[in-house]
């Protein structure tokens, strides 16, 4: 294992060449166009978005053409630490600035392209700062189609086009506990420490599958926020975590997102005006059906514990 050691040309099962002995990564990152575009939790609002996006040299592979930035992955390295590290060489985003939200693969056997997406808070300045970048632009979403782009990167463009929206998953802590008979009727601050334990690790770690109640298109990994709503007993554990932390290791995991939120009053009503007021998709985890028909009118998708207990 050695720093660049991805550098090279390789040969996939399809019969192409590609750049990348161990695989290629990229970012795809998004950000509101204009500063303050997208009033957080303003139902209905839809601000235009815009990507990062840079040219490649004439010289390269595909040159001239418009991408996200991105390269070679060194054996040791994840497709998140690759696509960050790319972006920050080519372009100059700095990696602790965006929330990893997915990644997307296209496996050619033998060899993958992933395409890591990401939220930027607002589109920050960017550079050229490559030789193999010739300009370095966020670009509207609706005008990517009228540059001249890079043609694995217009094949996925209508799907990733998709994903440029987070994911929230909002816990009824009590609910899922409850569906789990492994003692947390003894002692439910523990249990749902427990819980939040075995939540942050799926946080990091990413969600293979969404349930198909979830409107969005299938990635290899999405990266969720994990937002548990406690309420009663187990409010307790709210005091002893930071809320909204969220750390990305060494290896360039996108660490997890999580937060608690404790109920003032019922946690169910605390649960739907979640469902109703956060950007993007919202999945709501519970059985309760009366809990279920509130989030559901509330535009959020909605599935059962089992789901939840099935990733852990
Ligand atoms: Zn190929």
């Amino acid at each position: 294992m050695a720093i660049r050691d991805g550098n090279g040309w390789t040969a996939c099962g399809h019969g192409h060449r590609h750049w990348g002995r161990y695989g290629a990564a990229g970012l795809l990152a998004y950000a509101p166009c204009q500063p303050g575009a997208a009033p957080p939790g303003q139902a209905g609002t839809v601000a235009p978005i815009c990507v990062l996006l840079q040219r490649r040299s004439w010289w390269g592979n595909h040159g001239g053409t418009w991408g996200p930035p991105g390269g070679a992955r060194d054996s040791h390295e994840s497709a998140v630490a690759a696509a960050l590290r790319e972006a920050e060489e080519e372009c100059g985003l700095p990696a602790d600035a965006v929330s990893v939200l997915g990644i997307l693969r296209d496996d050619h056997e033998g060899w993958s392209y992933q395409t890591v997406i990401a939220a930027a808070p607002r589109a920050l300045p960017v550079h050229a700062l490559s030789s193999e970048t010739s300009k370095a632009a966020w670009v509207a979403a609706e005008d990517v189609t009228a540059l001249d782009l890079h043609p694995g990167f217009a094949a996925r463009w209508p799907v990733l086009r998709e994903a440029l929206q987070p994911l929230t998953v909002i816990v009824d802590v009590a609910n899922v506990m409850g569906s789990r008979p492994d003692g947390w009727w003894r002692d439910r601050a523990g249990a749902a420490r427990r819980l939040r334990g075995e939540l942050a690790g799926l946080a990091a770690e990413g969600v293979a599958a969404l349930p198909e109640s979830v409107p969005a298109p299938v990635l290899e990994r999405w990266f969720p926020e994990f937002v548990l709503v406690v309420e009663g007993a187990a409010r307790s554990i709210a005091a002893h975590h930071a809320a909204g932390s969220r750390d990305r290791d060494a290896s360039g995991s996108p660490g997890g997102r999580l937060r608690l939120v404790a109920a003032a009053g019922s946690g169910d009503d605390t649960i739907a005006a979640l469902a109703g007021d956060l950007e993007g998709r919202r999945l709501v985890v519970t059985a309760d059906r009366r809990l279920r028909e509130r989030c559901v009118a509330a535009g959020a998708s909605v599935t059962g514990p089992s789901w939840l207990l099935g990733q852990l």
